[in-house]
């Protein structure tokens, strides 16, 4: 792959992973030896290089810190059970990178620079993939706008980067989630469908808002009525009412997630009936009391699968069934586990072989 681009690599002298606790990684703290870093110039991506993973200099003026041109990617590598390293679906977070690209007046990136670009990375860090179930190489791909000028226009300059670290689960245990009644993450004709990093910012005092309360996530809903849901936290939300599969279709507010189609795909060709539309409020805690609703659970790269234990809204809480009796849930998370590390064939194509 390295072949197709021509990458410049200067190798860590000092590797940190034999200092590395794999059996403590909290997500997002530990990163591997080496980044991934390109500049894009005069109308072109170019200086494809790996170096050491460490601190860069930038000016203070760039435009990323002040006006939020910025946005990022998330994918995983998997060591297979027969020693074999893949990245999960890469191109199709290549081509939310490029829709995020566009929303924020940012240039695009080839689908194969950034897919070979997270390849060779890989490859170069391949001894950081954990072999513990549940764990594997988290790979974050990220683009900024550099141009030291304070002027409210796009950069004309911009890094793309990707750093990598190995995690465990994000979440250990099911989820207890609040429906959000007042704030927002995502508005019609915004960018919720880009991973902005704006997004996350700004949805970071309601869920401390949350936590301060007792719950682990939120449920967005819509920023008009709040009467229906949208997302789950940074991940997509599934329900199973009455054997049926529904899901918030997407739009301007919701994030396309790959795991997402992935699950939708996998159900499909199961032959459960799908259900892909606006999901009101009231008929998810309606399937909640009634004991219709058979599952509940989020759907994203650093979720994985996370099932959903209890919904609050509005001052009542409502308890779901078993996370562990849960059949579609328990099922699609085996099978999306069996694929990524090679216990099974993957008839989709869904792994890119490093
Ligand atoms: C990243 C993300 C998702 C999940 O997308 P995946 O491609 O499955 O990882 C869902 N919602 C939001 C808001 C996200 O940022």
């Amino acid at each position: 792959m390295t072949e197709t681009l021509d990458i410049s690599i200067t190798r860590n002298q000092n590797s940190r992973l034999a200092q590395t606790d794999f059996d403590n990684l909290p997500f997002g703290h530990t990163f591997s030896d080496h980044m991934f870093i390109a500049d894009y110039a005069d109308g072109e991506w170019k200086n494809f290089q790996i170096v050491p993973y460490g601190d860069i200099m930038m000016s203070p003026a760039i435009s990323a810190l002040h006006y939020g041109q910025s946005f990022f990617e998330g994918l995983k590598a998997y060591k297979h059970v027969d020693g074999k390293v893949s990245v999960f679906r890469p191109y199709k977070n290549a081509e939310r990178f490029n829709k995020s690209a566009e929303r924020l007046c940012m240039p695009t990136l080839p689908e194969d620079i950034f897919t070979h670009s997270i390849a060779a990375l890989v490859d170069v860090d391949s001894d950081w993939i954990p072999t513990k179930a549940g764990h594997t190489l988290y790979i974050r791909p990220f683009m900024f706008a550099t141009d030291p000028y304070l002027g409210v226009t796009p950069s004309k300059t911009y890094k793309y980067m990707v750093i990598t670290g190995p995690v465990g689960p994000y979440f250990t245990k099911p989820v207890k989630v609040k429906i959000e009644t007042e704030f927002s993450r995502a508005t019609e004709g915004g960018f919720g469908y880009a991973k902005a990093a704006g997004n996350y910012g700004g949805a970071m005092l309601p869920l401390k808002m949350a936590i301060q309360q007792g719950y682990d996530q939120l449920i967005w809903t819509d920023s008009r009525d709040h009467a229906y849901v949208e997302e789950l936290g940074a991940a997509n939300v599934m329900f199973m009412i009455n054997g049926k599969l529904i899901t918030p279709s997407t739009r301007d507010t919701i994030l396309k997630g790959v795991t997402r189609d992935t699950v939708l795909t996998l159900a499909r060709d199961w032959g459960y009936e799908i259900e892909e539309r606006r999901v009101s409020v009231a008929e998810v805690l309606e399937a909640a009391k009634n004991g219709t609703l058979d599952d509940a659970f989020g759907a994203g790269t650093a979720a994985t699968i996370a099932p959903i234990g209890q919904i609050e809204h509005e001052g009542h809480l409502y308890t779901l069934s078993e996370p562990s009796q849960r059949e579609f849930s328990n099922k699609v998370l085996k099978t999306l586990n069996d694929i990524r590390y090679g216990v099974v064939e993957d008839t989709y194509g869904w792994n890119y072989m490093v």
